[in-house]
C-alpha cells in the first residue's frame, strides 16, 4: 500500500542518508533508538525541506531505518547468491508517455527499456545491472513481483520501491526464502519518482 503522502528528499544532503544507515546499524544490531530520529530529523532540517508533518516524516524515516537494517541483517546471505534480479519502479522512468520507448511485455510482466535517453534512472539503472549478471524488471505494480518470483526461482533479489512497498516484499521473500536486498525512493509519486543511484550501486 502507497504512503498517503508524497514526499521529495531528493535535494536532502547525502549526509542525511549516511546518518540513517548508522543510526539503523546501531538499530539493528543494539535496539536502541531513543530519540535519534528526532535528532536527525532536526540537525537536517527534513520538515523545513519538505513541508511534511512530524508524523509523517517520523513514519518515513522509521521505514528507512527498518529497510536499511534488513539490508545489513541480509548482506552477508545476499552476496552468496548467484542467480538475481532487480525490481525497479516503471514511475521512475524520465517519461511516462510515448516518448519512452520501452515495450511492455504482459507475459513477464515488465518495460524492456530501449536505451532512449542516457539521463534516465531506469536506464542507468538497467545498464549497470545486467552489466553484473542481474535479471532486470521494470515493473507497472508491486503485484506483479509473485508471478516473476514463482517463475524464475532467483536467489537474490535487489528492489527499489516506496517504503511501504518494500516492507511487503521483504515479507514475501522471506516466505520465500530468498535473501533481499533494497533501496527506498527518495521522492514519490505516480511519476518522477526517484532513488539514488548510488546507493543501488553500492548494493547491486
Ligand atoms: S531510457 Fe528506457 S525507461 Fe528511460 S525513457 Fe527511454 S526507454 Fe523509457
Amino acid at each position: 500500500m502507497p504512503y498517503k503522502f508524497t514526499f521529495d528528499l531528493s535535494k536532502i544532503s547525502r549526509f542525511f542518508f549516511k546518518e540513517i544507515a548508522t543510526v539503523s546499524y546501531q538499530r539493528g544490531m543494539h535496539k536502541k533508538v531513543g530519540r535519534t530520529i528526532h535528532e536527525v530529523i532536526r540537525r537536517f532540517k527534513i520538515q523545513e525541506a519538505t513541508g511534511l508533518n512530524l508524523s509523517d516524516v517520523v513514519l518515513l524515516l522509521e521505514d528507512f531505518m527498518e529497510i536499511q537494517a534488513r539490508n545489513f541483517l541480509e548482506r552477508e546471505r545476499f552476496v552468496q547468491t548467484r542467480k538475481r534480479a532487480l525490481f525497479l519502479p516503471h514511475c521512475s522512468r524520465k517519461y511516462m508517455d510515448s516518448r519512452c520507448e520501452a515495450m511492455f511485455d504482459p507475459d513477464i510482466p515488465s518495460y524492456i527499456c530501449a536505451h532512449c535517453s542516457s539521463d534516465c534512472l531506469i536506464n542507468q539503472a538497467v545498464s549497470s545491472a545486467e552489466k553484473k549478471g542481474y535479471d532486470v524488471y521494470v515493473l507497472p505494480g508491486g503485484s506483479c513481483v509473485p508471478k516473476i518470483l514463482k517463475n524464475k526461482h532467483y536467489e537474490g533479489v535487489v528492489g527499489v520501491s516506496c517504503g511501504e512497498e518494500i516492507k511487503l516484499g521483504g515479507g514475501m521473500l522471506k516466505s520465500m526464502g530468498i535473501a533481499g536486498q533494497a533501496v527506498p525512493l527518495v521522492k514519490n509519486g505516480c511519476a518522477n519518482t526517484s532513488f539514488n543511484l548510488e546507493t543501488l550501486f553500492s548494493i547491486l
